[in-house]
């Protein structure tokens, strides 16, 4: 065998059919936040902990806990002894199958649930019992209220993207499923931003925690290369499509503000030949995650999503994010972006900035601490020019994350 996991790996004391999980992955080394969390969580801590998606996290809080439900009694039939809790589909799914990755060589049963599709599918496969669950709030409470979940058996709850949850309105369902569950548990949240909000929730959520925060911004942005167009808005397909078929672009993830603008942009792609799909909240989920599996595998060379849909989806190698449109929260641009230049790679994203979006643009350079280079294009000059802009290195005052829509009407 050329790869072997490094020492990094086997010093942690996983068990065996773990390592090997691992090997088959072609992981070598241990993320930093893989490094700080596993012996945590294997010492039996509640953990908090930050750092931007892409960086891990989830081998870093399955890797311990399969160890450790590797070791204990068998599960009941209907009980569950750990749950994921994550805030949108696409997530539960990818989590699951990394769950279903990092496990393939252990006796353990797992699943995921969320809305959207049928329940009864769901009801039947508790009747088993899990060892872990993977579930969004909504559907899990379902379950419960319908008496096929129980959780006396529960040892670990992690909350997986806690600050989202938070933004997405999901505090009451959080705080409902907390009080189901055992006082006497281990409590693992991860979050991509350390809010007022998200500390909030930590202080009665987890007890004691090895609080962990891998610095994260800075990491992507410098690993992206960044520039503007300058455009107006009714030009903006149009450039898009210039842009597309001049530089022979084939994959590119491509964020709207909204599902409307992400259904009428593909609309156009579709009809100048360019295979695009979209993922946001109004498809259902078999469309959702046909369209992301499709792109994953070069058969689509264009994805075009809105930010919650989107939001840590993660697509292995992905040279060129286009923001169509600038987002609705300058750090969601972060997040965006944060979907090229992974692991070591580099990357490109662009911006397509009308007019109106002056303010925003100038909200994202404060957060990133840099002025975007702007390229215009023949014949795409803008008719409303855009003002200069001039670096303002003021720090952003920590103020209460506004509460977003409710998922359906953006996601
Ligand atoms: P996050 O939850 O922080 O967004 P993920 O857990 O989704 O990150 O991991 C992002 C990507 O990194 C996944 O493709 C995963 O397979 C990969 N990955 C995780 N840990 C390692 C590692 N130690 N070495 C290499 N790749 C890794
Ligand atoms: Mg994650």
């Amino acid at each position: 065998m050329s790869e072997k996991i490094s020492e990094k790996f086997t010093g942690f004391g996983l068990s065996p059919a773990l390592l090997k999980a691992i090997e088959r992955q072609k992981y070598e080394d241990p993320s930093p936040i893989q490094i700080q969390t596993i012996p945590a969580v294997m010492a039996g801590h509640d953990v908090l902990a930050a750092a931007q998606t892409g960086t891990g996290k989830t081998a870093a809080y399955t890797l311990p806990i399969l160890d450790h439900l590797s070791k204990g009694s068998k599960v009941r039939p209907n009980h569950v002894r750990a749950l994921i809790l994550t805030p949108t589909r696409e997530l539960a799914a990818q989590v699951y199958e990394s769950v279903t990755n990092y496990s393939r060589f252990m006796p353990l049963h797992s699943t995921v649930v969320y809305g959207g599709v049928k329940i009864n599918p769901q009801m039947i496969r508790l009747t088993k019992g899990m060892d872990i669950l993977v579930a969004t709030p909504g559907r899990l409470l379902d379950l419960y209220r319908q008496n096929t979940v129980n959780f006396q058996q529960l040892e670990i709850l992690i909350l997986d993207e806690a600050d989202r949850m938070l933004n997405l309105g999901f505090l009451p369902e959080i705080r409902e499923i907390q009080a189901l569950i055992p006082s006497k548990r281990q409590t693992l949240m991860f979050t991509a931003t350390f809010s007022d909000e998200v500390r909030a929730l930590a202080k009665d959520f987890v007890s004691h925690p090895v609080e962990i925060s891998v610095n994260p911004e800075e990491i992507t942005v410098d690993s992206v290369t960044q520039w503007i167009y300058p455009v107006d808005k009714l030009k903006k397909s149009s450039l898009l499509l210039k842009l597309i078929r001049d530089n022979h672009w084939d994959k590119i993830l491509i964020f709207t503000k909204t599902k409307n603008g992400a259904d009428h942009l593909s609309r156009k792609l579709l009809k100048a030949g360019i295979a695009t799909a979209t993922i946001h909240g109004n498809k259902s989920q078999g469309a959702r995650s046909r369209a992301l599996a499709e792109f994953k595998s070069d058969k689509l060379s264009i994805l075009v999503a809105t930010d919650l849909a989107a939001r840590g989806l993660d697509i292995d190698q992905l040279p060129l994010v286009v923001n169509f449109d600038l987002p609705h929260l300058k750090e969601d641009y972060i997040h965006r972006i944060g979907r090229t230049g992974r692991a070591g790679a580099t990357g490109e994203a662009i911006s397509f900035v009308c007019f109106d979006d002056f303010e925003k643009l100038a909200d994202i350079e404060r957060l990133t601490k840099q002025v975007l280079d702007r390229r215009i294009v023949e014949g795409f000059e803008p008719e409303k020019a855009l003002p200069e802009s001039q670096l303002d290195l003021r720090p952003f005052k920590p103020k209460k994350p506004k509460k977003m829509k409710k998922p359906k009407d953006l996601l």
